[in-house]
């Protein structure tokens, strides 16, 4: 059977009455025949049938043993981050999300956890950052916003020699694009506000685990530490994932359309997207993904702060927002979005330059999108042209 066949009937019909759609069980407790003996639930926040068919789903999704649903994707890797002690290292992409960024530096150093942040694209720098309180390997692949891409199999080979787990954030890709445990990563989180919901209508994070026994652990803080999805979040979450293989596949195509417009126009400096050649880990992308996903960022010849907020304050169909991964395309200007808080030389040192855009291409008509771009490009030329000629008169 394909995958998307399984995917669609891995979703159970409800046996109490049939309805095929997925119940919201919008219950805080569950009538119990004796003290502890119940039909499987007894509270909510250790576990609810509409959030257990969704955690089924996404453990199916990744193909993994166990699979946990949170209320955000902040929230799946801080669940995660709790299998670590006081003492304990991370090795770390350095083009990590920003949030990841913040939790590790902000709320999990004064507890003792030490970060180390590496280029992943080059597996030597992981090797050397591991010492012996090394307890987990970060990765993000591709990253945000320059879309890079680490070895998932290499890196993962590694971390096995030393007894070091692997988790995987696989917001980007999607499991239809990338399985990082079928490629020997321990664990995968997502951020579920993005693909896997797909419409930009919830914020939810997922974990994924290889084995029972790690899911188990972190079911443990799951319960523990109650930042569990609500059930109603859960439903969207499910409905968003009956489509996933669709949207992500009209999503890559889009974006590769769009990533090769952008690199033929001339006011264009560099486009950062894995399905193109010029990328730098293009053979890996190809070799390691199904497609290359929806997200493509580019910089102007013009490198500037203004060109750029100039540009995303004038498309018409991409709105400018922060997030990814819904059905309309949106766009944000990273320098004084989501990287303002990181201080400017280090920012252009992972290649987010002033004039950084980063495009969630979503699923309206390819050429549209296109000429949306193309009719901005030329609003600002002509803009740029009348200025230039004020100028020169007076
Ligand atoms: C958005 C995002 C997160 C955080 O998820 P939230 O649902 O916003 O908490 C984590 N990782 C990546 C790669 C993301 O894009």
């Amino acid at each position: 059977m394909q995958a998307t066949t399984k995917l669609i009937h891995s979703i159970p019909v409800d046996e109490l009455t049939g309805a095929i759609a997925v119940p919201i069980y919008q219950t805080s407790t569950f009538e119990q025949e004796a003290p502890g003996v119940n039909k499987g639930f007894d509270y909510s926040r250790s576990n609810n049938p509409t959030r257990k068919t969704l955690e089924n789903l996404v453990a199916e999704l990744e193909h993994g043993e166990f699979g946990l649903a949170f209320a955000s994707g902040l929230a799946a890797i801080d669940a995660v981050v709790k299998l670590l002690e006081s003492g304990d290292e991370i090795v770390a992409v350095d083009d990590i999300y920003g949030g990841a960024f913040r939790l590790f530096e902000k709320v999990y150093k004064k507890f003792g956890i030490n970060v180390t942040y590496v280029d992943t694209t080059k597996v030597e720098e992981v090797f050397n950052a591991i010492t012996p309180k090394t307890k987990l390997i970060w990765l993000e692949t591709p990253t945000n916003p320059t879309l890079k891409i680490s070895d998932i199999t290499a890196i993962a080979k590694l971390a096995k020699q030393q007894n070091i787990l692997l988790c995987v954030d696989n917001t980007f890709a999607t499991p239809v694009l990338q399985n990082p445990l079928d490629l020997g990563a321990d664990i995968v989180v997502h951020s579920a506000t993005k693909y896997l919901g797909g419409h930009s209508d919830v914020i939810a994070g997922v974990v994924v685990t290889k084995t029972k026994e790690l899911g188990e652990q972190i079911k443990f803080y799951q319960n523990a530490c109650g930042n569990i999805l609500g059930p109603f979040d859960s439903f969207l979450l499910i409905r968003g994932i009956e489509t996933l293989h669709l949207r992500v596949k009209e999503h890559s195509r889009n974006a590769l359309a769009v990533a090769t417009f952008l690199e033929s126009h001339p006011a264009v400096d560099k486009v950062f997207y894995p399905g193109l050649k010029s990328h730098p880990q293009h053979e890996l992308a190809a070799a390691q993904q199904k497609a290359f996903g929806g997200v493509v960022s580019f910089t102007l010849k013009n490198d500037t702060e203004e060109a750029a907020a100039a540009f995303v304050t004038s498309t018409s169909l991409f709105k400018l927002a922060e997030s990814l991964g819904g059905v309309k395309s949106l766009l944000c200007h990273p320098a004084q979005m989501t990287h303002k808080s990181i201080p400017a030389d280090k920012r252009r040192a992972n290649g987010v330059n002033d004039s950084l855009i980063r495009l969630s291409v979503g699923l309206e008509d390819a050429n549209d999108l296109i000429n949306d771009l193309k009719q901005t490009f030329e609003t600002l030329e002509n803009q740029n042209s009348k200025l230039k000629n004020q100028k020169t008169a007076a």
